[in-house]
């Protein structure tokens, strides 16, 4: 599935090309620290159909838990996360994250993974009083 999109301030834009069946929620608590959220949405992107970007992301780069590197670019400018992959074979994949892509509703997650670290309260959103707008 082709896809683009930006980050919130347009400084990185890109296209890529995804598996909507590969888009999945993380509840590491490095997601929640990264995203500043409960937890982290992501597409996954062959590294063939790595995402092009006008402007360069910056990078940051994590230790994950099985002591690979994990590569988290994100927009100098505003911040957004944007992509992540990994070193050597772990180069194979790129994921894209999915608020920043435009084509998001489309892009209903199909899995779940670390949810021992899962937030308990994730699971009951959908039960709290909500509005609109603000
Ligand atoms: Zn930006
Ligand atoms: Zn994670």
């Amino acid at each position: 599935m082709q896809v683009d999109g930006r980050c919130h301030c347009g400084y990185v834009t890109f296209e890529a090309v995804i598996d909507p069946a590969q888009v999945s929620i993380c509840h590491c608590t490095d997601c929640q620290m990264l995203t500043g959220s409960a937890f982290r949405v992501t597409a996954m992107a062959r590294s063939e159909d790595v995402p092009q970007t006008a402007n360069l992301p910056k990078l940051y780069t994590k230790t994950g838990a099985n002591g690979r590197p994990r590569l988290q670019y994100f927009c100098p400018e505003c911040g957004s996360p944007m992509f992540t992959t990994g070193e050597g074979k772990d180069a194979a994949l790129w994921g894209i994250r999915v608020g920043v892509i435009r084509q998001r509703a489309s892009l209903a997650p199909s899995r779940q993974s670390w949810c021992r670290s899962a937030l308990a309260w994730v699971t009951d959103i959908g039960k709290l009083p909500g509005t609109e707008t603000e």
